[in-house]
């Protein structure tokens, strides 16, 4: 037998204090079904209730089941970078930890993971429990970023896929810190394809996505994805310029022919000077959202602080440390 499992399940948690418990069944009930070795790498985001000791009780006695507590809330998408960063299987599953991506798909995914896909997704035919608000922007989001973003990302796609070890190392080998996974997986290319699912509504608790948190996301996702909001400037530029040379002709013959009242109000000019400033500050924050980004990078902080691990074999592990134990070099 190998050394390593040949499954590794990653969990993000965030305050899931409801879902821990029957988290940990679910996913040994499953992978109990493989018949092949397996570990579920528990990741808490830096929760606030009682998830942590929750966690740790959780995972006692059974060497299958690991934690990483992170020195504080770092964000879903670095919850599961730590998580691939840590895993070790020839298979990495992402899965939501509040039991909105049912497990038993899992086994779908291995399936078509054995068949040679080395990256298999789950489309959610059908969401169930959420609200409107929710199913809207979300629909609407995922087309957005399709028309706009240069890498084919699967419409109603989130982050709940089976990865091949081949595809973990090279995400491995991408630290940037404003991350979107689902971008990133389908950037790398390989053999992808999709299984169907129904999306559970939450076991217990509510979303940890806000407003506020999903247009971050939003933008990690344009921004990490696409030049495009930048390149748009051009052409806002171009039309305001030929409405302006345009408007010479008009004006002044408009003036010879009506009397020099015409156009000769402030109202006019103020209103156009508004609207203007108006669209140069929107794509001065456009463009700072990339700066800001860029700036993010330049630092080159880690991407995420462990405060302590569990159950991982290696001695080391047990102590704090910044980012990954086998992060490449930067
Ligand atoms: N999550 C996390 N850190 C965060 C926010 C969320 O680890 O800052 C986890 C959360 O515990 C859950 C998963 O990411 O396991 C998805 O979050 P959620 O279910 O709130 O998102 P939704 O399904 O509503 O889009
Ligand atoms: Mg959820």
């Amino acid at each position: 037998m190998s050394d390593h499992p040949r499954y590794s399940i990653i969990a993000p948690i965030f305050n899931e204090e409801g879902n821990i418990v029957l988290l940990q069944q679910r996913i040994t009930e499953v992978m109990t079904r493989t018949g092949e070795s397996w570990e579920l790498i528990m990741v808490n985001d830096g929760s606030t209730d009682r998830s942590p000791e929750l966690i740790d009780r959780a995972i006692a006695g059974d060497p299958r089941l690991k934690a990483i507590h992170f020195a504080r809330n770092f964000g879903h998408q670095i919850a599961v970078t730590a998580g691939i960063d840590h895993a070790a299987g020839d298979a990495v599953v992402l899965i939501d930890a509040d039991l909105q991506d049912p497990p038993e798909v899992i086994l779908d995914m291995i399936a078509r993971w054995k068949e040679g896909f080395e990256v298999v997704y789950a489309v959610r035919e059908q969401r169930e429990g959420e609200s409107w608000f929710k199913l809207f922007t979300a629909k609407l989001f995922y087309r957005m970023i399709y028309r706009i973003t240069d890498v084919k990302i699967p419409l109603d796609t989130g982050d709940f896929r089976l990865m091949d070890r081949k595809v973990v190392d090279v995400l491995k080998s991408m630290r940037e810190h404003n991350r979107f996974i689902r971008g990133m997986t389908s950037w790398v290319g390989f053999r992808q394809t999709g299984v169907k699912y129904i999306r559970k509504p939450r076991h217990s608790g509510e979303t940890k996505y806000p407003l506020r948190k999903m247009v971050r996301f939003a933008w990690d996702a344009v921004t990490g994805f696409s030049f495009y909001p930048l390149q748009i400037m051009i052409y806002v530029a171009l039309v305001l310029g030929v409405l302006a040379l345009a408007a010479i002709p008009v004006v002044a013959l408009l003036r010879l022919s009506l009397g020099m009242e015409f156009f000769g109000g402030q109202a006019t000019t103020i209103i156009l000077l508004l609207l203007l400033s108006s669209f140069q500050l929107f794509f001065l924050f456009v463009l700072g959202q990339y700066v800001a980004r860029t700036y993010d990078e330049a630092r080159g902080r880690p991407l995420y602080i462990v405060a302590s691990r569990r159950n991982f074999q290696n001695a080391r592990e047990e102590n704090p440390s910044a980012d990954a134990p086998r992060a490449p070099s930067q």
